[in-house]
């Protein structure tokens, strides 16, 4: 039964994103007076229309199952199933990886009325919950800390674009296009996205962007790409000594809670935010639970990234034919991903010889005992001439943007690379 209002002082969260909105909707409910934050006009407007992917693979539980469980509706926002998605090696070899269940789905992120934000925050004001927008407070004075990323441990730049390809997915691992990382291919119903994760920092990070864009329509004649806008943005990892600390919750990317190795993290922050609330309602220890539940994935994430910083084409290559082999083997390609995001004794040995040595501490996370992946240097060879197809590509971006194209990220590592390499000169 619900319990009155006035009972207990009124929540107030700090970000009306994922994580957030999940915990306000279950507060709200309980009968809880909620406030949520956000210094943005809107939930999602972040992410400015991405698409981004909901893993299926990393645990045995279906995500929709457990936002079925939790009370949060999956039907409040439009997701996107696939069930086969085109692995593209390092040597341009494109194969697929097939399950007879779910491999991705695929929601929007932003404004619009299908993305998953806006299905969140729909959620959160039936609720009860009340959204401040365009509101600045202080993390002191707020209960549940849900507000993204701080610093930067990598990023992501994407185009979208109008298609008349049909729906389709690609995943690409190389890392020449995505140093350390991958790039991908989404198309949903005439909007493509095609996107580069950088693990390494770069200057002149464009230029990853239009080699990936310029490889895709070389790979995939038939996508007839009309440019709309850029997207993107940072991503943080970290570890915390404490999640709850005075009293406040440290929830989603705000607590770290993300997978390091290839950065998925919507499931991590709705999970984060419900354990949260469970906490607050009396249901549960968010410190204890979010050591229970997840931090075995992350711990597994942060030995993957360790494995993955030593490696190059190369060991991708292996890593797509043992995929692939793995598959013919068993008939369903989640088996060979899902198990190299699963905790083993193995990944929890490496975590804990690697990660004093790769993770840095954050001295301004108010005792926290925060420690933060650090975005890394960019390598020999991250250093190459853009081809003309890649030219061609950026000065046709450069002329949509002149004619209106929208760019919803601020290169923020264009400049932190230059404000880091200034303070090096002047040091
Ligand atoms: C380009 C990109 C692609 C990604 N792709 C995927 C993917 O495919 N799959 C996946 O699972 N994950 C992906 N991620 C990660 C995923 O987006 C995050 O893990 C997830 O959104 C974190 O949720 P959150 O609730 O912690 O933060 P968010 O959902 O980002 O919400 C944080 C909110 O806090 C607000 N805020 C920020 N500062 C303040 C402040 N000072 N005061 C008040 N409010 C504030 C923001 O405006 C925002 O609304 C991607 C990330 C990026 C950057």
């Amino acid at each position: 039964m619900a319990e009155a209002p006035s009972q207990h002082p009124p929540v107030h969260i700090m970000g009306a994103g994922l994580s957030g909105l999940a915990a306000a909707t279950l507060l709200a409910r309980a009968g809880r007076e909620v406030h949520v934050h956000d210094i943005r006009q809107d939930s999602g407007a972040r992410f400015d229309g991405d698409f981004q992917a909901l893993e299926n693979w990393s645990m045995d539980d279906d995500f929709f199952d457990q936002l079925n469980e939790w009370g949060l509706a999956p039907s409040s926002f439009k997701a996107t199933t696939f069930d086969t998605v085109d692995l593209i090696h390092p040597d341009d070899v494109i194969t697929q990886a097939r399950t007879s269940g779910v491999a991705y789905r695929i929601v929007e992120r932003g404004t619009s009325d299908d993305a998953i934000d806006q299905g969140f925050k729909r959620q959160a004001i039936e609720a009860g919950a009340t959204i401040h927008y365009g509101s600045r407070v202080n993390e002191e004075d707020c209960t549940i800390i849900a507000c993204g990323p701080k610093g930067t441990s990598a990023v992501a730049y994407g185009e979208i674009f109008k298609t008349d390809h049909p729906n389709h997915i690609a995943f690409q691992l190389n890392d020449k296009l995505a140093p350390g990382s991958y790039s991908y291919l989404i198309i949903i119903e005439g909007v493509g996205l095609i996107c580069t994760c950088l693990w390494r920092k770069q200057r002149k990070s464009e230029r990853f962007l239009n080699e990936t864009i310029a490889w895709y329509e070389t790979h995939y004649p038939n996508l007839n790409r009309q440019p709309i806008k850029r997207v993107g943005g940072k991503g943080d990892f970290t570890i915390n000594q404490h999640y709850k600390q005075d009293g406040r919750y440290y929830v989603g990317e705000s607590g770290g809670l993300q997978d390091f190795m290839w950065g998925f993290g919507m499931r991590m922050a709705v999970w984060s935010g419900v354990l949260a609330a469970r906490d607050i309602l009396g249901e549960g220890d968010y410190e204890q639970d979010v050591r229970r539940h997840l931090m075995p994935y992350v711990r597994t994430s942060v030995a993957n990234r360790w494995l993955m910083n030593r490696v190059g084409d190369r060991m991708f290559k292996r890593m797509c034919k043992a995929w692939m082999k793995d598959q013919n083997k068993r008939g369903d390609g989640l088996i060979w991903i899902g198990k190299l995001f699963r905790p083993t004794s193995f990944k929890r040995l490496l975590y804990r010889i690697v990660s004093p040595f790769m993770l840095v501490k954050d001295d301004k996370a108010m005792g926290r005992g925060v420690r933060r992946l650090p975005f890394r240097p960019a390598l020999k060879r991250d250093h190459w001439e853009p081809s003309d197809e890649a030219k061609a590509i950026g000065e046709q971006w450069k002329r949509v943007r002149r004619q209106g194209g929208h760019e919803s990220f601020a290169n923020d590592n264009e400049r932190e690379v230059q404000a880091q390499e200034k303070a090096a000169i002047s040091s």
